[in-house]
């Protein structure tokens, strides 16, 4: 039984799909290499007996025949003479094990000597059985305990090579597989495909629905995975959501393309968390050996930094990698490692943009913008610093600095007795998500003797998706403290319509998107014209961001809107700009509503 079951195991050995259900009784198969007529009989005539060992034998002369009989199907052992006409003693040992290591080999000796079974079993053999010795009975056990002990190994090298949760390559294998791939790649002329790919949003599954449904979703991408590759490739668990895949043979880039939207569509498709349906998506990235990199190391450094650049544009995707994706690295690499320092030393400075009001001109509240004054390097903006600052955890270490820099501006203009107006300061998701945020920002106003109703909070869409208990504690305690509530990029994605009653915000922000088309597009115009009336019945004011026109200005006056932001009126500038731009004010509307602005400037989209 043993042997019919270990017998089993090794034609499945090479196999990545690894079932205990497959394991049904088999015959073993034998393959005899003797090259002595009457010593064959005894064995054929020994082991062919069924009650001993259910097997199917099949007799060579020679190592040759043996190795052409090796290559062509799978055997489970090999019984091996040593003085073979074609090898002698060890060498045929070790040809056969050398090749095909998961296959036992016995080996059958007219020498008794206890050294020279040391030396065979050192060479690869499982066993050996002196010729003399052998009788009815050793010659199946000697079988059955060399498949056992060759199964147990297999067992113990899948252990150690494979992820014990999705039964896929570990990172060990995957390494040692890849090696082998671009070695035969060489011999034969052919490309291999490195694909990377990093589930989307994992931590979610994970905190939303427990480590067990996290563990299922694992799982069942990798059965898809799996599916997806031909024999012979390999699908690899490299840690946590990552996956990597060596596709072999490959002869041109549509080949790789087409596989990752299969996948893609696949893992859409069907997959579900505690028995309800959910997309998943994955970042996919690629690079082609030898085109992208010359050694096993390169590779895998090109398909990671294809996969990251997917991540750093909205996820979701495939990506072949590309140099020019390398200096985008490079830079953010740079920025990475500058920034927390550059922190520290207050190189993170403070701009301001007004917002006005669209009855008659007047300033009525600042925007207060990051800028990272990198010296010697110039000035770094939000959209290129702020997700690298996401990604290290210092983003709350720059809405700190910001707020102080801004509490600084506030009381300095307190204290020179100059006309002041709230100021909006951008909160991250993730400040919002901190327990002590609401009672970090009002202490510091109450230190400083800044009044609460001078800072304004904006809040994206997104923190109000999937509002916690803390999230909902600090902005309640920051609308009862009297600080101001604004929902940011209004429109934009999302719609939060549901959420508006049950958020204390006290003012919209309509996204740049919706603004853009306002003075063309009638349908805008309705849009913008339905969202400035939902806001105003739940009894929240309306300003528009990314003014740029003066058609958009008028239109957005005409149809009710209270407050207009954006290039037309001002850029955003330092705080002495903003009291000399505040000085010159009298007569703003006046050139607002006669000037013809066309935007001059327009915002370049960093390496992200
Ligand atoms: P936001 O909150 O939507 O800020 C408005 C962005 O639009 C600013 O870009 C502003 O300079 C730009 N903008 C203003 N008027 C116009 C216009 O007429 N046309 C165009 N095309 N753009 C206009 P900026 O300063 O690059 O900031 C980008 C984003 O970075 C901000 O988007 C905000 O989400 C984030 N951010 C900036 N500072 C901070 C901060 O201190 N903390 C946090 N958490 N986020 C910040
Ligand atoms: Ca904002
Ligand atoms: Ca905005």
């Amino acid at each position: 039984m043993i042997a019919r079951v270990a017998g089993q195991l090794f034609r499945r050995a090479g196999d990545r799909d690894f079932d205990d259900e497959a394991w049904s009784a088999v015959t073993v198969k034998i393959l005899l290499v003797e090259d002595n007529k009457f010593d064959a009989q005894i064995v054929t005539r020994v082991l062919q007996d069924p009650v001993r060992v259910p097997c199917d034998l099949t007799h060579v002369k020679t190592l040759d025949s043996a190795l052409d009989r090796l290559s062509a199907e799978s055997w489970d052992v090999v019984v091996v003479d040593l003085s073979l006409p074609d090898a002698s003693g060890p060498n045929a040992v070790k040809t056969i094990s050398l090749n095909y290591d998961e296959i036992p080999i016995v080996v059958l000796s007219g020498n008794s000597d206890d050294e020279f079974a040391t030396e065979m079993i050192r060479t690869g053999a499982q066993d050996f059985i002196v010729k003399d010795v052998r009788s009815d009975m050793s010659l199946p056990r000697v079988i059955n305990f060399a498949v056992e002990r060759k199964a147990n190994e297999v067992r113990l090298r899948h252990l150690a090579s494979y992820d014990p949760l999705t039964r896929l390559a570990n990172r060990q294998e995957y390494c040692a597989q890849l090696e082998k791939a671009c070695a035969r790649a060489d011999r034969n002329d052919t490309m291999v495909a490195l694909v990377i790919l990093d589930l989307d949003g994992f931590k979610a599954v994970n905190d939303l629905h427990g480590h067990q449904a996290g563990d299922a979703l694992l799982c069942g991408v990798s059965r898809k995975l799996r599916r997806s590759i031909r024999a012979g490739d390999t699908a690899a668990r490299l840690g946590g959501d990552e996956f990597a895949i060596i596709l072999e043979g490959v002869h041109d880039a549509a080949d790789v393309t087409a596989w990752a939207s299969n996948i893609a569509r696949d893992l859409r498709d069907s997959s579900d968390i505690d028995g309800e349906p959910q997309t998943v998506t994955a970042s996919i990235g690629a690079a082609l050996y030898p085109a992208n990199g010359r050694t096993v190391d390169e590779l895998m450094r090109c398909a990671d930094v294809a996969m990251y650049d997917v991540k750093n544009h909205g996820r979701a995707n495939f990506a072949f990698f590309e140099k020019d994706m390398d200096r985008c690295r490079l830079r953010r690499t740079q920025l990475k490692k500058a920034l927390a320092p550059g922190i520290r030393n207050g190189e993170i400075k403070v701009e301001y943009q007004p917002k006005i009001s669209l009855l008659d001109g007047s300033l009525i509240g600042l925007e207060a913008l990051a800028r990272w004054d990198r010296p010697g390097h110039g000035v770094i903006q939000p959209l290129e610093f702020l997700p690298i600052a996401r990604r290290c955890g210092l983003i709350n270490d720059i809405g700190r600095a910001v707020l102080a820099k801004v509490i600084d501006s506030q009381s300095q203009a307190l204290a020179d007795k100059k006309n002041t107006v709230p100021v909006s300061v951008n909160a991250d998701a993730r400040e919002i998500a901190r327990a002590s945020f609401a009672k970090e920002v009002i202490d510091a106003l109450t230190t400083s003797q800044v009044p609460m109703h001078l800072l304004c909070i904006e809040i994206t869409e997104t923190t109000l998706l999937e509002p916690t208990e803390t999230c909902l504690n600090n902005l309640r305690q920051l609308s009862e403290a009297g600080i101001q509530i604004e929902l940011d990029d209004f429109g934009a994605g999302h719609s939060t319509l549901n959420y508006l009653r049950q958020f204390p915000l006290n003012t919209l922000k309509l996204d740049r998107s919706l603004v853009t088309d306002l003075a063309c597009d009638a349908q805008s115009r309705l849009i913008v014209k339905t969202m400035i009336g939902l806001g105003r019945k739940l009894g929240m004011s309306i300003v528009a961001e990314g003014v740029e026109e003066q058609a958009q200005f008028a239109a957005l006056a005409q149809i009710g809107c209270d407050a207009a932001q954006g290039f037309l009126i001002a850029r955003a500038m330092p705080w002495q700009d903003i009291v000399d731009w505040q000085a010159r004010g009298a007569d703003r509307l006046t050139s607002l509503t006669s000037r013809d602005m066309t935007p001059t400037y327009r915002q370049s989209v960093p390496c992200g």
